[in-house]
């Protein structure tokens, strides 16, 4: 079984009763996540109560994208003493962050670094950290096997790599920040939901789903936005949510 489950849907801050970045993976009984912003820990508990989890990957250090990691941190550390080290791929700045919170432990009791950029093997996937634009480093993540593929942007602006990162994903999950005036900016360091449509289907995407929505945002004028350049079926991310990851067809 392969599937997805939003753990946290918003930008920059949760709402109530929301939370920021990340999703539990299941692929075949292997455990994986991406990204674990604000609020993201107590739901990846609700999701796999054992805590048991295989990898991590991170797209930037950014805290509504890693500040959980440090409460994942935190129970391996403590609470479960004995377990092996946990592969936690991203880039270097993300371990800079935790280590300013827990300055007197050696983080790599628990975390097995593999930098990203990068391609690894991650399990019974290849995972793949592609360089994309933002504020501080931000690696879009491939994950794929036996011609399943899906494939995360993190926070980033319009660039010809979304194609490369999501061509041919079975669920492209794209940020759409939609912050007010973002198409002013003179640096593109996010998207709008209609350009998230855009690189979906430049990608060649066969699912889109929408993410990182800024709090507040109309999310079903950004998936309207965003069907209207895609052409296929586009989703919204919201907490709980379980999206099969299956072999789909070609949109064209
Ligand atoms: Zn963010």
């Amino acid at each position: 079984m392969r599937q997805v489950t939003v753990l946290g849907s918003c930008g920059a801050f949760p709402e109530p009763g929301r939370a920021c970045s990340g999703f539990a993976v299941d692929w075949d009984g292997f455990r994986l996540v991406l990204d674990l912003g604000y609020a993201t820990l107590p739901r990846l508990l609700a999701h796999w109560p054992d805590g048991v989890v295989d990898a991590v990957a991170i797209t930037h250090e950014h805290p509504d994208h890693c500040i959980d990691l440090h409460g994942l941190f935190r129970m391996r550390y403590y609470g479960a003493a004995g377990l092996p080290r946990l592969p936690l791929y991203c880039p270097p700045g993300v371990l800079d962050r935790l280590a300013g919170l827990e300055p007197d432990v050696d983080l790599t009791a628990v975390f097995d670094l593999y930098p990203l950029p990068g391609t690894y093997q991650a399990g019974p996937v290849s995972l793949t950290g592609v360089a994309l634009p933002h504020f501080v480093p931000n690696a879009g993540i491939r994950v794929q096997a036996d011609g399943t593929v899906l494939a995360y942007s993190g926070d980033t602006g319009p660039d010809p790599m979304l194609a490369e990162l999501g061509q041919d994903a079975d669920l492209f999950i794209v940020e759409a920040t939609d912050r007010d005036g973002e198409t002013d900016r003179p640096v593109r360091n996010l998207m709008t939901a209609a350009e998230a449509g855009r690189w979906g289907r430049r990608a060649g995407a066969r699912r889109l789903m929408l993410t990182h929505f800024w709090p507040g945002n109309d999310r079903g004028a950004a998936e309207a936005a965003a069907a209207a350049e895609f052409g296929g079926e586009v989703l919204a991310a919201e907490e709980g949510l379980t999206v099969r990851l299956e072999r789909l067809l070609p949109l064209r």
